[in-house]
């Protein structure tokens, strides 16, 4: 395989930096440098782009970034026994690679990037979800992200593009469909890392829309969302109660059955619900 940059191997980064995986942090790295560009080039053409990566850890996928031509990279680390094997990645690539030391969900990462800005990460598993959430629930839309290439578990993954009837689908699914494209790119085995995690991992890639595939009310959509997801087996008109007192007069004129269950319910359907309980 060919090499991808001058950096030593990453089993001797982690063998000369101590790097031993430590599982509170999520710690379950990737090795294959070659894995890890093909990675990057899901991210699209990133020559013209800040990325934002979180937990670079001994920097495998960071590598894959600035290899496959990050015009710049933002890695934000938890593991403070990272930082030098990262430097020495900065030294190789100058000013194009700065690390900041902390908890990716204290720090305004994209504060500091100018667009276009992608995101790109090979996500501690104990953080992910919150931080996909946050990063699609920015107060206004489009957000400053246009891309977000991002490995979860895979039954994260799966709930992230589920379609309705399925298992996987809720609240997830469309928060992510709603405003952005999303689809599986990659799927790896747990072989793929070290350590390997006890489940599949899958890079979902993920595309800001410029503006909401159907119309509604973020906070109202997502309080319906989570109302009918809360108690997903029971009928939307006994799920919903609390949202208003008319719920099935406001169903119906979304369209909806009150009989219906919320996972039978498509985006379309959620949205045009959220705009007949905003009104008067
Ligand atoms: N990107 C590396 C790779 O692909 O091999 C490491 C991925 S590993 C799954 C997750 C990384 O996130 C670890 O380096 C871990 O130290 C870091 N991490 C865990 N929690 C974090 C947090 N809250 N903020 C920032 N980094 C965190």
């Amino acid at each position: 395989m060919a090499q991808i940059d001058p950096l030593p191997p990453l089993r001797d980064v982690i063998a000369t930096h101590g790097l031993s995986a430590r599982k509170s942090l999520g710690q379950n790295f990737l090795l294959d440098l070659n894995l890890t560009a093909r990675i990057a080039r899901v991210a699209g053409d990133l020559s013209g782009s800040d990325i934002l990566e979180v937990g670079p850890g001994p920097g495998g996928l960071t590598r894959g970034l600035l290899a496959e031509g990050a015009r710049r990279v933002l890695a934000v680390e938890k593991d403070p026994r990272c930082l030098p094997a990262l430097a020495e990645i900065a030294a190789a690539y100058p000013g194009q690679l700065e690390v900041i030391e902390g908890d990716a969900l204290d720090v305004d990462a994209l504060a500091h990037l100018t667009p276009p800005i992608r995101i790109a990460a090979n996500l501690p598993y104990n953080v992910g979800t919150e931080l996909l959430v946050r990063w699609l629930t920015p107060k206004e839309w489009p957000p400053v992200w246009s891309s977000m290439t991002l490995m979860f578990q895979k039954e994260v993954a799966e709930r992230i593009v589920a379609a309705p009837g399925s298992k996987a689908y809720g609240r997830l699914a469309l928060l992510a469909q709603w405003r952005a494209d999303a689809h599986i790119a990659l799927h790896l085995p747990p072989e793929a890392f070290t350590p390997p995690p006890k489940v599949s991992s899958a890079v979902v890639h993920l595309t800001a829309l410029p503006k909401a595939r159907f119309e509604a009310d973020a906070a109202v959509l997502n309080r319906v969302v989570a109302a009918g997801f809360n108690q997903r087996r029971k009928m939307l008109r006994s799920a919903l109660k609390g949202i208003a007192p008319d719920i099935e007069d406001r169903l119906i004129a979304a369209g909806l059955k009150p009989t219906d269950r919320a996972e039978q319910v498509p985006l379309e359907g959620f949205c045009a619900l959220a705009r007949a309980v905003a009104a008067a």
